[in-house]
């Protein structure tokens, strides 16, 4: 198996949650060994996904150096990782990714069209070799040993709509596209309310995201999948497990899950060498996952 990156150039052009404004975003392709790197064209910074790098992740996951961030990149980081992209260069020119309709639908069409192709390196994979778990009050995600990679994510919300959801994802290329890409970002109206009124998410409406007041979903249309919060938890989880720096077999379970304890997951993995090895995958010692980035 090899190293991938993307064969051609592609960019579009959608508005930014926050401020509400439109962002270009460019994706272009990078040599072997060079990690996906994040590009300020307006101010002319360079922010390769590491997690160190990561500053933020109250609301979405924010990677930034100095001054400069780039916010609002888990949705994009998710197609990218899912199409198992090893090598990329993504330049915005503003100091957030575009929200699309809230899920990364559009962003497996832009990567579709750049077509993924393969370098002539071998493709590294990290083998989760022990249980991780972060765990906060009830709330837990954790990476565990496994032959492949699975998904398993569970949220519960006191709300009508909601209430209880599980969803378990055999992680494919096909099946996360199946199952998970279309999966819309949620919010609820209280908190649309209270951000605006700080100036946020003005970029926000129910054309890119679910809203839900105290009894009922808002959007007109209705819902994609009667379990799309729970997928869109996977779509957020694939995003933030691309910070480790590339892609790993084994099993990610969690319960409430958030970008920061998804974030917190990546640092403990990442902090005792014991956790994982790091395998040059040469030839076709890994059908599974061959068949699995097909
Ligand atoms: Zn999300």
């Amino acid at each position: 198996m090899y190293q991938t990156t993307i064969k051609k150039s592609v960019e579009l052009v959608g508005i930014g949650l926050h401020k509400g404004s439109p962002v270009k975003l460019k994706l272009e392709p990078l040599e072997a060994n060079s990690g996906i790197v994040f590009y300020r064209c307006d101010v002319d910074v360079s922010i390769p996904l590491l997690p160190e790098n990561v500053v933020d992740t109250r609301m979405a996951t924010v990677i930034g150096k100095g001054e400069y961030v780039i916010s609002t990149i888990e949705h994009l980081l998710s197609a990218v990782y899912a199409y198992g992209i090893d090598n990329l260069k993504i330049t915005v020119d503003a100091d957030e990714v575009p929200v699309m309709d809230g899920s990364s639908a559009s962003y497996c069409m832009l990567l579709d069209e750049a077509e993924v192709i393969e370098l002539a390196a071998p493709k590294k994979i990290m083998r989760i070799k022990k249980e991780i778990e972060v765990k906060e009050g009830e709330k837990y995600v954790k990476l565990s040993p496994s032959k492949d990679l699975n998904y398993d994510f569970t949220i519960k919300f006191p709300h009508p709509v909601i209430q209880e959801q599980a969803y378990v994802l055999h992680f494919t290329k096909e099946s996360y596209k199946r199952e998970i890409s279309r999966a819309r970002t949620f919010g609820f109206l209280h908190e649309v309310q209270y951000l605006r009124s700080k100036g946020l998410a003005l970029g926000g409406s129910l054309e890119n995201a679910i809203v839900l007041d105290e009894k009922k979903i808002l959007n007109p249309e209705g819902l994609r999948f009667p379990d799309e919060f729970v997928r869109h938890k996977i779509l957020d989880a694939i995003g933030d497990m691309s910070l480790i720096g590339m892609n790993f077999i084994g099993n990610y379970e969690a319960f409430a899950g958030s970008h920061d304890l998804n974030h917190k997951l990546t640092l403990a993995l990442l902090a005792d060498a014991e956790n994982y090895e790091v395998i040059e995958v040469v030839g076709e010692a890994m059908p599974e996952l061959e068949k699995a980035y097909a």
